[in-house]
């Protein structure tokens, strides 16, 4: 029953999916902070899900400690601080949010886009230190320019939409062909997007094909005076290209909010010790927003992320419904009916190898197959069914039946 269920969250996660979890009745224990490495040991033997954000590692060492853990929520976006593979094999799913702050990325690149056109920046430093300068020479309206968005998925197209409300043309590069939202136009090649965009913005995943994306190249067939926007990740815009294209006066200004080398704390200097051997070059050109990575930093984000791992959890908790995880097989039926008499979903986890679903189908050979959806993910394997005619008393048997096969990692029966 959902009431034995125990969850483990830690470092504050948002209380949106505190919300959720008690709602569902489960027995939630809750800490601000992280846990250290022993505590945690202790703690992961006990519990069937943990809510973690970045600063809690799960390694294999932690994990091995995990006797009844099946899911792992990670309330950000990364999800490197947990040994995907590890738990993959071990039956545990992940799942994180990658979605929840799009909108505030969105609207973070349209702020930039009218600072960069009207030398907000400079101005706002220059009046903090004393001098009134009044100009509008260079200083543009945005309205009828041209915005130019590289990767049309969930920031870029959100993104397209808000700026074509203020006037601007908007025009796309994606590798994939992506529907067009408003008068927006997808343009076939890069090259045709760098030439005709007055504002060049990335949104782009990091992958061997988006490193250095914008480089010297693609900076010089800019047009004259055009603007470069980078809220994706650190490694897609050569920083060093762009400096240089900046004092050329090729390009007009810059706002970044990734970098190649990012500082791991709040405190810690981007540009006074070595991670960045371009920094205080960078630091001296007029016309550049430098923020700290803080496109997706809203309390909004924060609860959205909150609503939607707290729903992935609950799901693949009462339903085994494991669409959305990063490590895992996304295996997913109808509802679950839990009001039908004589019915029980199975979840049984396995190595993926020939022959096992022979053995399971079997097993299950003696009640009423409803629905069965299988799918595998490297070495793990998930298969989910539905089956009904089955009592009460058959379901400890079928059960140890299922704990006994070969290559099992873990079997849970819902009924
Ligand atoms: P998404 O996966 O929804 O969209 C990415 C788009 O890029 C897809 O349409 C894909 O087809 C396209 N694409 C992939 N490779 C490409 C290539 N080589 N050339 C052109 N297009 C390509 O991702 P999203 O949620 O929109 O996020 C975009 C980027 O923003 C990611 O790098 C993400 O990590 C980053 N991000 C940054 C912040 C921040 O705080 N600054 C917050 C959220 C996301």
């Amino acid at each position: 029953s959902t009431g034995d269920i125990k969850i483990l969250l830690l470092e504050n996660v948002n209380k949106t999916a505190i919300d959720i979890f008690s709602q569902q009745g489960y027995q939630v224990e809750f800490y601000k902070t992280s846990l250290s490495e022993e505590e945690l040991i202790e703690k992961i033997g006990e519990v069937h899900a943990i809510g973690i954000r970045s600063k809690t590692r799960l390694t294999e060492k932690i994990l091995k400690h995990a006797r009844n853990l099946v899911v792992i929520g990670c309330f950000c976006i990364g999800t490197n601080q947990v040994d995907l593979e590890y738990a993959a094999k071990s039956g545990i799913a992940v799942f994180n949010s990658p979605f929840s702050n799009s909108r505030s990325v969105a609207e973070l690149v349209i702020a930039e886009v009218i600072t960069l056109s009207r030398q907000l920046g400079d101005r706002s430093l220059e009046m903090h230190t004393g001098t009134w300068n009044k100009v509008s020479a260079k200083c543009w309206e945005i309205r009828g320019k041209t915005l130019g968005i590289i990767g049309y998925g969930h920031i870029g197209a959100q993104l397209s939409v808000l700026a074509e409300s203020m006037g601007m043309n908007v025009i796309y590069y994606d590798i994939h062909m992506i529907m067009a939202l408003g008068n927006s136009k997808q343009v076939e090649t890069l090259d045709e997007l760098l030439q005709k965009a007055d504002f060049v913005t990335c949104h782009v995943p990091e992958t061997p094909e988006t490193r250095n994306l914008l480089a010297a190249p693609q900076f010089s067939a800019m047009k004259d005076g055009a603007y470069v926007i980078n809220a994706s990740r650190g490694t897609v815009v050569d920083i060093e290209a762009l400096v240089s294209a900046m004092k050329s006066g090729k390009i007009a200004g810059a706002a970044l909010d990734v970098y190649p080398n990012e500082p791991s704390k709040n405190g810690e200097g981007l540009f006074n010790d070595s991670l960045n051997g371009w920094a205080s070059e960078l630091c001296s050109m007029r016309n550049v927003i430098l923020t700290p990575h803080i496109g997706g930093s809203t309390e909004e984000a924060q609860s959205a992320i909150g609503v939607e791992v707290g729903t992935f959890l609950a799901k693949y908790i009462n339903e085994g419904n494991s669409t959305g995880a990063v490590n895992f097989p996304e295996v997913q039926l109808r509802s679950l009916n839990y009001d039908q008499e004589n019915s029980v979903r199975v979840l049984y986890i396995h190595q993926n190898v020939p022959g096992v679903l022979k053995t399971v189908n079997n097993i299950l050979s003696n009640h009423n197959i409803e629905k069965q959806f299988s799918d595998s993910r490297g070495d793990v394997a998930y298969l989910m069914a539905d089956i009904s005619d089955v009592d009460l008393s058959d379901i400890k048997s079928l059960y140890e039946q299922l704990e006994q096969t070969p290559f099992k990692i873990a079997t849970r029966l819902l009924y």
